[in-house]
């Protein structure tokens, strides 16, 4: 059986005597910084010149440095910019900086395992992923619980690198949930299979095909909105709870009857072979190098397929829906309906 770590596997006084920067102060950025600093951690951000990030960061009390400067203070460099971005980053600003005994630490594996970023020796590599998106991470520890976490180990090249990442998940809160060791190869490619498959690519895509059907044999819109994407939140919280047995156990005889004969109609074999196709092209980097490129090049593919989604119905439908009902409760950084990013 899996082993789990949790707290008192942990020794928070590690990272505690280490100066830790944090690279990035976005969604998994501002969390790991104020859940460290919560726990008595050293922290400084580091952001390029002109960041919007900067404010928010002293707004918060943080002493902001350049990603350079930052890198040649910290004994510990957690990059917490887009993977898209790392490269250039570490390339730029990191590389220069990493002497013997230091640690570069990661959220996703993603440039490591797709070898845009190779650390030089005497260099611990280590990952340290929440479970969660940032805002959770930071919400749960406030709350005195955590995001459960996965750890990895690239390179040790201290001897030690396993105890830094176990003390650095603790002083995030992650191990009051729990933590699970990985590799960096498989935290990659499974987040990405996830993330792609099910989770974003499959569940966005299973809701619009959902809402088209019914929208285009004539139901109002609104109803459709809510059959197909309000309660979404409430199956999968069953499901979270107790799994697919919990969200079974709950709703109507005549729904479960309907997900055992219906449910294999519209998820049939076809969906697992696209899924198997979809996780080659995550292992072979085809997936990576496709993103990169298109990154690289100012990101048009990214772009047009972004306005081309947020085009879709439902959004607007959504929009006018959620305006109008007591449930709504928005993220700060999120402008609902006005793609501000
Ligand atoms: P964000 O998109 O939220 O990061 C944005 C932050 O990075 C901003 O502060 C931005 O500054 C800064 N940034 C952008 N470019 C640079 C640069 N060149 N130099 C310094 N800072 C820069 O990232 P996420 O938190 O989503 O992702 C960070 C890492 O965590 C990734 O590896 C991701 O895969 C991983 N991860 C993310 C999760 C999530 O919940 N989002 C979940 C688990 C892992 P500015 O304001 O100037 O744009
Ligand atoms: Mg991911
Ligand atoms: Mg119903």
């Amino acid at each position: 059986t899996t082993e789990i770590f949790h707290d008192a596997d942990a020794d928070l006084s590690i990272i505690q005597g280490k100066k830790v920067a944090i690279v990035g102060y976005g969604s998994q950025g501002h969390a790991h910084a104020l859940n460290l600093r919560d726990s008595g951690v050293e922290v400084v951000i580091a952001l390029k010149d002109g960041s919007k990030s900067i404010q928010k960061a002293q707004d918060a009390g943080f002493e902001v440095k350049t990603v350079a400067e930052a890198a040649d203070w910290a004994d510990v460099i957690v990059i917490l910019a887009p993977d898209q971005h790392q490269r250039g980053i570490y390339a730029d600003s990191i590389k220069d900086h990493l002497t013997a005994g230091k640690t570069l630490l990661f959220a996703h594996g993603f440039n490591i395992r797709f070898g845009y970023i190779q650390a030089p020796e005497g260099v611990d590599v280590i990952m340290v992923a929440p479970k969660g998106p940032g805002h959770t991470v930071r919400r749960e520890y406030e709350a005195g619980r955590g995001v459960p976490i996965i750890a990895a180990v690239e390179v040790d090249a201290s001897g030690t690198a396993w105890d830094t990442a176990w003390s650095y998940a603790k002083a995030i809160g992650g191990l009051r949930a729990g933590g699970i060791k990985t590799t960096f190869t498989e935290e990659t490619e499974t987040d990405l299979f996830g993330e792609q498959a099910v989770l974003c690519g499959g569940m966005s895509h299973l809701v619009q095909y959902g809402f088209e059907t019914l929208v285009e044999a004539g139901y109002q819109p609104q109803i459709a909105y809510f059959e197909v994407l309000h309660e979404l939140k409430l199956i999968v919280d069953l499901m979270w709870e107790g799994g697919i047995a919990k969200q079974r156990w709950s709703i109507s005889d005549t729904a479960e009857y309907g997900d055992y004969v219906s449910g294999p109609r519209v998820i049939d074999p076809h969906v697992k072979e696209n899924m198997k196709a979809v996780l080659s092209d995550i292992q072979s980097g085809a997936f990576a190098q496709r993103f990169i490129d298109d990154q690289d090049a100012g990101a048009p593919e990214f772009t047009q397929l972004r306005a081309k989604e947020e085009q879709h119905p439902i959004e607007a439908v959504g929009r006018e829906l959620r305006a109008l009902f007591a449930w709504k409760q928005q993220d700060e950084d999120y402008t609902d309906g006005s793609a501000a990013r």
